[in-house]
């Protein structure tokens, strides 16, 4: 079994992609993009260590990335591409492995079955390199300046080059050896790897790879290609009638005869809004994060809570789909007030008023609601959080 060190190239400063990090270190559901493509290739068998190329300054991103992994050292990367990639190989050249297989940092999605072929083509009789890729489906035009058609272009025998791309290391090395000598226009032509091979003459084969194998570019494919599950969490509470004037119901002051007494300004819609949140993400409950004894949440307006508990659902990547809550008593009415509950809870969670739901119910004069002695709510709340 020949030795093969991963390559993966992560020292791009991703120019498409926006955003405060490179491409490679955003996330893509909870973990970073790199930390997904290192999880994909530790896992091949034929893959005896990988080595990541980083840009100077981005260790830290590095080391959350690849935390627990037990990788060597990464390598520093040059100013192009071309040269990153350079820098990995003479940084393996002591160890000389049989073969390297260079890989985006940015394509989480390869299969192991897709590498294997690829690491059993390049072994084969005479060939030097492998590249994963597959074959063009769609028609290709070339257009002037103006984006008028000037030639379709035959589609036949061509391919998308992915990567892997895996080659014998020394004529790979020497190839790249050679290639950084050249004058920077004929070095960015040099767009991959297996351009750097054919170029010194090295016989390189396509490998019918799959689609999904694609590269995060921008803002846009990580969006895409995160995949969301959605959660369904439920939320209870009570609170007891005291003297007062007015109930705080939905984040809206409704007149009564009596209030609400306990926990900060004793919504208790609110409340259970907050623990159905809570619980989609499995953050425990209000009491845990706003304990009752603390005297600093002592009238406090509840809209904070549910606030707190959605900014924990946000840091976690998720969007509330939809808020149902089910107020139980005899009084006061709730009815004139649906509206300006839903408006307030809409306006609260900053979703649309078609995502809240304010329902009412009375336990037909039975129990403690019954006996007009508090108020309950029920309150579901469904979430889409990336699957993690
Ligand atoms: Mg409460």
């Amino acid at each position: 079994m020949p030795t093969c060190t991963a390559l993966i190239v992560a020292a791009g400063r991703g120019s498409r992609f926006g955003g405060p990090l490179p491409k490679q270190y955003a996330l893509l559901g909870t973990q970073p993009v790199l930390r997904h493509t290192l999880a994909a290739l530790r896992v091949v068998p034929g893959i005896d260590q990988l080595r990541v190329v980083i840009a100077a300054g981005d260790e830290g991103h590095y080391q959350v990335a690849a935390e627990g992994y037990d990788l060597p050292p990464p390598i520093l990367g040059g100013p192009s591409r071309q040269l990153s990639v350079l820098n990995g190989l003479e940084a393996l050249a002591s160890e000389a492995p049989d073969l390297v297989a260079i890989h985006d940092a940015a394509r989480p999605f390869v299969r192991a079955a897709d590498i294997a072929a690829c690491l059993e083509a390049v072994t084969a009789h005479g060939v030097d390199g492998a590249v994963l890729g597959i074959p063009l489906a769609d028609t290709l035009k070339r257009v002037t300046s103006s984006n008028a058609i000037s030639e379709t272009v035959r589609r036949d025998n061509l391919w998308r080059a992915q990567t892997p791309q895996i080659f014998r290391f020394e004529p790979l090395l020497r190839a790249h050896r050679d290639a950084a000598a050249l004058g920077a226009t004929e070095a960015t032509a040099l767009t991959d790897d297996a351009a750097v091979a054919e170029r010194a003459g090295l016989k390189v084969v396509m490998v019918a790879g799959s689609g999904d194998n694609t590269k995060i570019t921008t803002a846009e494919d990580l969006q895409r290609a995160t995949t969301m599950e959605t959660r369904t969490a439920f939320g209870f509470d009570v609170h007891g009638f005291t003297s007062g004037a007015a109930v705080m119901l939905g984040g809206v002051s409704i007149p009564h005869i009596q209030a609400l007494g306990g926990h900060s300004d004793a919504d208790v819609g609110l409340h259970a809004l907050t623990d159905a949140i809570l619980g989609t993400i499995g953050a425990g409950d209000i009491g845990l994060h706003f304990p009752p004894s603390d005297p600093q949440w002592r009238g406090v307006s509840s809209d904070r809570f549910l606030k707190h508990a959605l900014g924990l659902l946000a840091e976690r990547g998720g969007r509330v789909i939809h808020l149902d809550l089910t107020l139980i008593c005899e009084a006061p009415r709730i009815g004139p007030h649906r509206e300006a509950m839903v408006d307030s809870i809409a306006r609260i969670a900053g979703i649309g008023r078609n995502r809240v739901s304010v329902k009412a119910t009375t336990t037909e004069g039975l129990g403690f609601t019954g006996r007009r002695e508090g108020i309950a709510a029920q309150a579901v709340a469904t979430v889409e959080v990336p699957r993690s």
